[in-house]
């Protein structure tokens, strides 16, 4: 028998979000591709959010946050969720232009990671609706009641 290291899994929470085509199905479809992973469980998903788009124009957004299980490092667990932006057709037009999928790393366990392709725990993640009460749905523990009153001003509805 071959013995493969193996790491200890990691808990990574990452944010899904489109707003270009059928939003609900493309973010219905990355939960399903994440569960596909390498080296990688799906272990929660959040409920999908609607919300109008934040510091952006254009269609309504369907979000939702998923905790994985994962011995992916942290840039091999990027470039996977970048392939599968890509395999969704993500065409990158600028800044907070409309999306067909963005998958964003929020936290990989503990980690506190500033590289120019990584920025973990991920910048803006306590200012936004679309991926505070996700989070909170799956991990209440992470979201302060005082985030969720900061952010009380952006919309957002619970689809399922
Ligand atoms: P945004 O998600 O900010 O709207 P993009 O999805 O186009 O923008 O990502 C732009 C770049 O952000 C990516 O090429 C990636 O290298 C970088 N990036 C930095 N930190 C993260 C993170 N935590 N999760 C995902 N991408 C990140
Ligand atoms: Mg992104």
């Amino acid at each position: 028998m071959v013995a493969r290291p193996l790491r200890e899994p990691v808990a990574a929470y990452v944010a899904l979000g489109a707003n270009l085509g059928n939003a609900a199905s493309s973010v219905k479809h990355a939960l399903a591709a994440l569960a596909e992973l390498p080296h990688t469980r799906l272990v929660k998903a959040s409920s999908l959010y609607e919300t109008a788009p934040h510091q952006a124009l254009g269609p309504m957004y369907v979000n939702a946050v998923a905790l994985l299980h994962t011995q992916l490092t942290a840039p091999d667990l990027l470039a996977a969720l970048q392939a599968l932006e890509q395999a969704a057709g993500r065409v990158r037009s600028g800044v907070n232009a409309p999306r067909t999928l963005d998958l964003d790393v929020l936290f990989y366990g503990e980690a506190s990671i500033s590289s120019p392709q990584l920025s973990v725990p991920h910048p803006r993640w306590d200012q936004r609706a679309f991926v505070l009460w996700p989070l909170h749905e799956i991990a209440p523990a992470l979201v302060k009641p005082s985030m969720l009153a900061a952010v009380a001003d952006q919309a957002i509805t619970r689809l399922t």
